[in-house]
């Protein structure tokens, strides 16, 4: 699990994100000039909890953003952490971009509802339109939406386990892409040959080759449910 670790206030239910970056100054423009000064977020929350009874926070799951984009600086993020008792929910916000991330235990939790494989239905479709476009014989759109559909058929087979990672989204944190497996793509074209042409079939072993690595438009997409739920406010 990720390497985040919090301290947890328990008389005033303040959480303190500890970060590489306790100890880094903070650099602000004051009279057109740069001017350093030195932050120490950790010193500066034991100092206002003296006397306080703190614990130690880790997290049982990695940071969640159930409607948003990890790279989005301003995406509210979910973990679930514990004292080594509790479950305790903690959301990750930033009040303005130029702020650093806080921390707040709020109600409810998170439930993992594992992973779900697919694939790229529009992706294909535009990047097989495209690729065709130019050859003697153009694949027509119901016949590469057949192929979609066959494709789509072969991996409702295949268990997120047994994928290989590929590549990560850079739009969802709950994504990432899988590489199908070389019986996979034989299954695929065993299936293709009750419908497709020979010439077809070459066309589309070859867009099936040249399109499968990395997070390309044949990669499989693993998509991980997070469900945020909270009690109503
Ligand atoms: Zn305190």
């Amino acid at each position: 699990m990720g390497k985040d670790k919090f301290i947890w206030c328990r008389n005033c239910d303040a959480v303190h994100h500890v970060t590489h970056f306790d100890k880094a100054p903070i650099y602000s423009f004051v009279a057109g000039e740069v001017e350093e000064s030195p932050a120490d977020d950790w010193r500066a929350f034991m100092k206002r909890h003296e006397g306080h009874r703190l614990e130690p926070l880790e997290p049982l799951t990695e940071k969640c953003f159930p409607d948003a984009s990890v790279f989005d600086p301003m995406s509210v993020g979910y973990v679930e952490v514990t004292n080594g008792q509790d479950r305790i929910l903690l959301r990750q916000v930033r009040k303005s971009i130029y702020e650093p991330l806080s921390f707040e235990l709020v109600a409810g939790r998170l439930i993992d509802q594992g992973v779900t494989v697919g694939i790229q239905d529009n992706p294909i479709k535009k990047e097989m339109k495209y690729h065709f476009e130019w050859s003697a014989e153009p694949l027509q759109d119901d016949k590469i939406d057949l192929f979609i559909e066959l494709y789509r058929e072969v991996v409702k087979e295949i268990k997120p386990e047994e994928i290989e990672l590929s590549g990560f989204s850079f739009d969802d944190a709950n994504v990432s892409f899988g590489l199908p497996e070389p019986r996979v793509v034989e299954l695929l074209m065993l299936k293709c040959v009750v419908y497709f042409r020979s010439n077809e079939l070459l066309d589309i072993r070859k867009f099936i080759d040249s399109h499968i690595k990395g997070c390309d438009v044949m990669a499989l997409v693993m998509r991980r449910q997070i469900i945020l739920d909270r009690p109503a406010a």
